[in-house]
């Protein structure tokens, strides 16, 4: 069976709430729930328009809960890492008394024998709340709401915005072919496929021929130099987003490999100032000592092991104005 890369793509969001769901928010953190009038309905949570008839609401708040009616729920045996409890637990619609409409929160009940429709529960409210839907853990089963932790108070300010993390998590199998690519680069070889058909060749262990969909394998095998010429880069300025590890502008550089028509695509350099970079010149590829970390973790677009980066080889650069037509 293939290897199973992770990769875990994270998108950081920061929203503005507008005065009826950041009023709700900064409730939250005081321990308290509010809803909206609408006619006669209290819908919860909030909205500045009616869902029904897409009406302005008037900014009418009213506390409702904490307490409420389970009104259907499910059972939930097996919770993800982005399941809001670790243990199982029933997802609920919950009528809060004094709502009209459900909530739809988690009740930490222990059993589904525990759950039923008509079931009172009560909030567990989160120790430090900061103004978010989180700030409940759960419900609980009974009329009484609990803290969890220590009590550290409402916020100081109300609360205008909200920060959100979209995340999603992928598993790609490993080709074949990209394993033998991180076994080469082992002993610093670059290693390539060249088609039968085409006669094009590729780096990083494809496995096949994307233009005659032929599989390509240990057969199609080729070593590629690893002296080449740079025919694109761009300086990266880096922007502080959550994951982002570089501090200072750094270099991705675009290589073509020498006797091939191979280009390495967004290429770290080593030991050369990013303001230093020409297309033209020539580099030769850095490997990562046998004591030296390196990601063999075989990413989405190829990889190529021990290979850390490329620096200059001390040729002179290459005139050549196509090459900066060379991305691929
Ligand atoms: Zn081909």
């Amino acid at each position: 069976m293939a290897r199973l890369v992770e990769s875990t793509i994270t998108f950081p969001y920061r929203r503005s709430l507008g005065p009826v769901v950041g009023a709700f928010m900064t409730a939250l953190t005081e321990m308290r729930i509010l809803g909206t009038r609408s006619g006669d309905a209290v819908l919860v949570p909030p909205m500045e328009w009616d869902p029904r008839t897409g009406a302005e609401l008037g900014n009418d708040l009213v506390e409702v809960g904490p307490s409420g009616t389970v009104e259907s729920w499910t059972w939930v045996p097996n919770p993800s890492a982005q399941h809001p409890l670790a243990q199982p637990f029933a997802f609920a619609f919950i009528r809060l008394d004094g709502a009209t409409t459900p909530l739809l929160h988690a009740v930490d009940a222990g059993s589904p024998n525990a759950m039923s429709v008509g079931a009172r529960v009560a909030p567990r409210w989160r120790g430090e709340r900061v103004g978010a839907i989180t700030d409940i853990v759960c419900f609980v089963l009974g009329e009484s709401a609990e803290i969890e932790g220590t009590d550290a108070g409402p916020a100081s300010e109300p609360v205008t915005r909200m920060d959100y993390e979209a995340s999603i998590t992928y598993r790609n199998p490993v080709p074949v072919s990209a394993d033998r690519v991180i076994e080469a680069s082992q002993e610093h070889r670059l290693l390539g496929q060249k088609c039968p058909v085409c006669e094009r060749v590729y780096a990083g262990g494809r496995g096949y021929c994307p233009i005659d969909a032929v599989e390509l394998g240990e057969g199609h095998e080729v070593d590629l130099s690893d002296v080449g010429t740079i025919t694109n880069f761009s300086i990266v300025t880096p922007v502080q987003y959550p994951g982002q590890t570089e501090t200072e502008p750094f270099v991705r550089a675009f290589v073509l490999l020498d006797g091939s028509d191979v280009i390495l695509s967004y290429q770290p350099v080593i030991e050369l100032p990013a303001t230093d970079v020409r297309v033209g010149q020539r580099v030769v590829a850095v490997w990562a000592s046998p004591a030296e970390d390196s990601d063999e973790g075989g990413a989405m677009g190829g990889t190529y092991g021990r290979l850390i980066g490329w620096m200059p080889n001390g040729e002179p650069d290459i005139d050549d104005p196509d090459l900066v037509n060379r991305i691929f």
